[in-house]
């Protein structure tokens, strides 16, 4: 309990240092998604992907936790000069309703409330939104998308995969019927758990609403070694702090290319300039996120749990091909484990964007994973 917030007020008081320059320019260490050109690193080709994309009807930008699709995705609304919304699903609780899920479209309505105006099902007040999901006046998603379709608009829905619940086939209905009759919307969805973002659109599934329709995907890979130096000095040095050059390839190493992690372990090290209390912080952040993974599967059984707890374990340990990890497991557990069973795990893990081919897909997991 005590250092859950000695981790938490470390964390707050580290962020909260040295965000803004004088200028109002955001540092390229500032831990929130960045919302500017000018805050962004590198990042032109995708932005010029999106740019000569915009016409289509679905965009999908994908790549691992902290690889920096909301840093992209809000300095592409910024500068586009269209209307957007901009729906943050992760605020979507698993078994979410109609009522949650209008709930977060009227939070997120605000920069198109005149396009609202008028429209059955839909009351404004001041500068709030309130949609009926039920009753006679109720606006179902299709209609809406249908009046939106008036006004070029862009919907774009931030970690898309949360979608996926009992509204999962609705949702998608209204997409298929928006993607074949509104040519003026355009839907940008983002992923960090990109199989599970892709059953959700279940493109490949004849009997899915979206069977065949073609989503234009971008995806984003993490900074090769150089660019990560260009990127930690860049950032140190607009802290006017001088850090050596081994100081800043053990960042790199470590935090292999990932900018989340990047700006994470700059910004700590600033503070503390202590790379080895940097690293541990960095994988007790990571550890609370496996945790959060395990409670989770714990509420459904004690056992899966338990399973999930020793997969991961056993691939930290790097028992990287079927066989090992088999043996890693029984041995751990003290009894042999199903190949179904075993197989769903892995499968899971893979749609989550953990790993990928039994290795983890961010090395800061691996070490978390070491100490669950
Ligand atoms: P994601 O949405 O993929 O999880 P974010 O956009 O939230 O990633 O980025 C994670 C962190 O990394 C944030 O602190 C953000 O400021 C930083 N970041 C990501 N990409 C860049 C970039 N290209 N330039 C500057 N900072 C970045
Ligand atoms: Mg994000």
């Amino acid at each position: 309990m005590f250092f859950i917030f000695y981790l938490l007020t470390q964390i707050i008081f580290f962020s909260f240092w040295g965000r803004i320059n004088i200028l109002g320019q955001k540092l390229l260490f500032d831990e929130r998604p960045k919302t500017k050109r000018e805050d962004l690193f590198d990042r032109q080709k995708e932005l010029e992907e999106l740019n000569r994309n915009v016409n289509r009807p679905f965009i999908l930008l994908t790549g691992v936790r902290r690889i920096g699709k909301t840093s992209l995705l809000n300095v592409f609304l910024n500068e586009i000069g269209m209307p957007y919304i901009l729906l943050d699903c992760r605020k979507l609780k698993e078994n979410y309703g109609w009522k949650d899920f209008y709930q977060l479209l009227s939070k997120s309505s605000s920069k198109i409330i005149e396009f609202l105006k008028g429209i059955k099902g839909v009351r404004i007040f001041g500068g709030e939104v309130e949609f009926s999901w039920k009753g006679k006046d109720f606006v179902s998603l299709s209609d809406l998308f249908d009046h939106l379709n008036k006004n070029r608009l862009i919907i774009a829905f931030d970690e898309a995969q949360k979608l996926r619940g009992p509204l999962s086939r609705e949702i998608k209905e209204a997409l298929a019927h928006a993607y074949d009759y509104d040519n003026n919307l355009t839907f940008i969805l983002t992923g960090s758990e990109v199989g599970l973002l892709y059953d959700f659109l279940s493109v490949e599934n004849p009997s899915s609403s979206l069977y065949g329709r073609y989503f234009h995907e971008i995806k984003l890979e993490r900074f090769d070694k150089e660019m990560s130096v260009s990127f930690l000095e860049k950032g140190f040095s607009e802290l006017s702090i001088s850090v050596s050059d081994s100081i800043i390839e053990e960042i790199v190493n470590f935090f292999d290319g990932i900018p989340g992690w990047l700006t994470f372990a700059g910004n700590l090290y600033s503070q503390v300039k202590d790379i080895e209390k940097v690293k541990e912080i960095a994988v007790n952040v990571a550890l609370e996120e496996l945790k959060n993974l395990l409670e989770s599967k714990r509420k459904v059984s004690e056992q899966l749990g338990k399973r999930y707890l020793h997969v991961l374990k056993c691939l930290a340990e790097e028992k990287n091909s079927w066989s090992k990890l088999r043996d890693c497991i029984s041995e751990k557990e003290g009894s042999t484990v199903s190949s179904s069973v075993l197989s769903n795990i892995i499968n899971q893990l893979e749609s989550m964007s953990i790993i990928k081919d039994y290795q983890f897909l961010d090395s800061i997991y691996k070490e978390a994973s070491k100490k669950l």
